[in-house]
């Protein structure tokens, strides 16, 4: 069989990482039932920290990152699926300790693979991404727990990211009036234009950590950074309001009190996007091309190749990004 590129991420013996684009035989890629030749994957923060020698994403080096891949399937010895069919693979160990998405080459089970959805393109479905999917988790979410257009402001946490900006556009094409939290300010005009009527500075949701309770003013909130941001998001939901939380950007601990909850009887929903059956991601898909579906998809992603994905990546660990990275396997 062939070989295919690949980026791959290697240790020096010293705790250094570093990524290099590499030859690969497809012979060595791990066994699974369904082969994919990749043409499309995109930078999620998972893959930076994986890129970068986090042993919590990633067990062993050398490895290939990339937890999102869309693409054409080559050879599959399942009857559901067959060479020719494109598919969408996100999240279960892709890209974690199984080579994924960053070569023009994946193996997997076919447990992992979903049929493209016909109103996205496979260069639509990886705009979107793992960070689209969990955008549209937390929103369903927040429905299911009551959240309704009219609602008070929904305030989204690093808005400019992969998911914030996702989440910023998808509440605005709901009929959400959405706030969006940044650290760049800069990006004022880029995050109006997603959809959002109010900017609110990082600062303003740093201060207050030593307060059991802040003003209510949000009726709902996307929270992709954690940390003490997410407390204080919680501290400042409107009564019976609930805030998802996604993501760590910001810190993995928070201080808490009980007051919010029972005073105001606010809620604090955990997303995960990764682990979810199959059925859930396939279910997700399907509305995220249809009724949910997101105009003008172009403009919230910059396209690269293979070649620019380290630079990517500092600037995501760096916390620079702003909006999705598409990245091309030709
Ligand atoms: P990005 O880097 O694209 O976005 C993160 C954003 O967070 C940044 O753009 C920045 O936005 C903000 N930010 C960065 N550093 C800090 C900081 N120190 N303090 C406060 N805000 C900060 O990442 P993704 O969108 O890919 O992922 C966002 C988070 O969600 C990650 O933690 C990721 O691991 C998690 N995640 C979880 C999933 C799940 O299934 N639960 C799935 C996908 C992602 P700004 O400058 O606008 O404030």
């Amino acid at each position: 069989m062939g070989s295919f590129k690949a980026l791959q991420v290697s240790e020096d013996g010293q705790g250094h990482f570093a990524s290099r684009i590499v030859e690969r035989a497809i012979d060595e890629l791990p066994a699974g039932e369904v082969l994919i030749r990749v043409r499309y994957s995109s930078l999620n923060y998972k893959d930076a920290l994986s890129a970068s020698g986090n042993r919590g994403v990633t067990r062993q080096y050398p490895h290939t990152p990339g937890i999102d891949a869309a693409g054409v399937v080559e050879a599959s010895s399942v009857a559901e699926l067959k060479a020719g069919d494109e598919v969408i693979v996100t999240g279960y160990d892709l890209g974690m300790n199984t080579a994924g998405g960053f070569g023009q080459y994946i193996r997997v089970p076919a447990a992992w693979v979903i049929k493209r959805p016909q109103g996205l393109s496979l260069r639509d479905s990886m705009i979107l991404g793992t960070a689209g999917l969990t955008a549209a988790l937390c929103v369903e979410k927040l429905e299911r727990a009551g959240l309704e257009p009219g609602a008070a402001p929904v305030l989204v946490t690093g808005a400019t990211g992969g998911v914030g900006s996702i989440a910023v556009a998808l509440l605005a094409r709901l009929g959400y009036t959405v706030a969006a939290m940044t650290g760049k300010a800069e990006q004022g005009e880029l995050l109006r234009r997603l959809g959002a009527s109010q900017i609110v500075e990082r600062s303003v949701l740093q201060a207050g950590t030593e307060k059991a309770l802040l003003k209510e003013q949000w009726g709902g909130a996307v929270d992709t950074v954690g940390g003490e941001i997410l407390f204080n998001v919680v501290k400042s939901l409107q009564r019976g309001a609930s805030v998802a939380c996604c993501g760590l950007t910001a810190g993995t601990q928070f201080s808490a009190s009980v007051l919010p909850f029972i005073l105001r009887g606010v809620n604090l929903l955990g997303v995960d996007s990764v682990e979810i059956p199959l059925v859930e991601k396939a279910s997700m898909w399907d509305k995220l091309s249809l009724q949910w579906r997101l105009p003008h998809l172009d403009e919230l992603a910059e396209e690269i190749d293979l070649q620019q994905l380290p630079g990517a990546i500092e600037r995501i660990l760096a916390g620079q990004q702003v909006g999705r990275v598409l990245v091309r396997l030709d």
